[in-house]
C-alpha cells in the first residue's frame, strides 16, 4: 500500500531542489500533489518529468493574494488539503554591516511572511490529522558568517512552528519542521556570488560535516514523506535535522 494514497498535499517551492524531489515521492506514493511555485516557465520544465495526479500553481509566496490563490485552487481542484509542505525560500547572503532593508524584507517576506500567510489560508481547508510540514535550516542553530539574517528567518518559523503546533492540537494536525545541512540543490547558484566562491564555500561546509559531503534532495524527501506520513502519528512538534550530524557535534 502506497504511504500517501489518496492524500492531498501542496508544496511551495516544487520546481526545484528539495521541494520538487518531494513531489516526485509523493507522486510516487500515491498523493495528489499542487507544486507550486514562482515562475510558470519552470513548473512547465518540470511537468513533462512527472507522472500521476498533480497541479501546478503560480504563486509568489511572498503576495497575501498568491497564497490565497494557491490554496483556492487547491481546494477547486481536489477539496481538502492533508499535507501542506511550506519549503519555498531564499538565502542570499549579505555581511551583517551591509544588510539593508531590501534585504530584509526580500528575505522575511518570501521566508516567514509566505509560510504564515500560507498556513492561515489553508488552515480551514486542511483535514483534521493533518500535516504540516516547514523547511527550516541548521542555520539557526548554529553560526553562518553571511547569513545573519536568512538565519533569523529560519528561527523565526522554527518559534511560529512551536505555538501553530499547539494552536491546531485539537484538530490533530502535527506540525514539524525539516532543518536540512548542506543539500545540493540549485540555491547555492541563486546566492549572487562568484562560481567559485560557491565552490569554496562548498568545499567548506562539506568539510564540517561529519559525514563528509553534502547531502541530496532526495535525501530531504525521505524526511518529508516520513513526517507525512501514518508512520509518524505521534511525531509532533519536531524540528529534525537532516545534516550528516553538522548540527550536532
Ligand atoms: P531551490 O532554490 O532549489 O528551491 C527553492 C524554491 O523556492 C524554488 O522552487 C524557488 O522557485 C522557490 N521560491 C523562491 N522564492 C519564491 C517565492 N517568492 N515564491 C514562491 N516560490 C519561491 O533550493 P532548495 O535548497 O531546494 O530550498 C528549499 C528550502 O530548503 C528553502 O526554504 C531553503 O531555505 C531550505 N534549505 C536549503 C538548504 C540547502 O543547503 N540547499 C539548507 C537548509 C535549508
Amino acid at each position: 500500500m502506497s504511504k500517501l494514497q489518496n492524500k492531498v498535499a501542496v508544496i511551495t517551492g516544487a520546481n526545484s531542489g528539495i521541494g520538487l524531489a518531494t513531489a516526485k515521492l509523493y507522486l510516487k506514493e500515491g498523493a495528489k500533489v499542487v507544486l507550486s511555485g514562482r515562475r510558470k516557465d519552470a513548473l512547465d520544465a518540470v511537468s513533462k518529468e512527472l507522472t500521476g495526479d498533480f497541479i501546478t500553481v503560480v504563486a509568489d509566496v511572498s503576495k497575501a493574494e498568491d497564497n490565497a490563490h494557491l490554496i483556492n485552487e487547491t481546494v477547486n481542484a481536489y477539496g481538502k488539503i492533508d499535507i501542506l509542505f511550506l519549503n519555498a525560500g531564499i538565502a542570499p547572503p549579505t555581511p551583517t554591516t551591509e544588510v539593508t532593508e531590501a534585504h530584509y524584507n526580500e528575505i522575511f517576506d518570501i521566508n516567514v511572511k509566505g509560510p504564515i500567510l500560507a498556513t492561515k489560508e489553508a488552515l480551514p481547508h486542511i483535514n483534521d490529522g493533518g500535516s504540516i510540514l516547514f523547511t527550516t535550516s541548521i542555520v539557526s542553530q548554529k553560526g553562518f558568517d553571511g547569513l545573519s539574517v536568512y538565519s533569523a528567518s529560519k528561527g523565526a518559523v522554527r518559534s511560529y512552528a512551536r505555538v501553530l503546533t499547539s494552536e491546531v492540537k485539537s484538530r490533530g494536525i502535527r506540525v514539524n519542521s525539516i532543518a536540512p545541512g548542506p543539500i545540493d540543490t540549485p540555491i547555492y547558484g541563486k546566492m549572487g556570488l562568484p562560481n567559485d566562491v560557491i565552490e569554496e564555500m562548498g568545499k567548506g561546509f562539506a568539510a564540517q560535516v561529519p559525514l563528509g559531503r553534502f547531502g541530496s534532495s532526495e535525501e530531504i524527501a525521505n524526511a518529508a514523506l516520513f513526517l507525512a506520513s501514518d508512520e509518524a502519528s505521534y511525531v509532533n512538534g519536531i524540528e529534525i535535522e537532516i545534516d550528516g550530524g553538522l548540527s550536532q557535534i
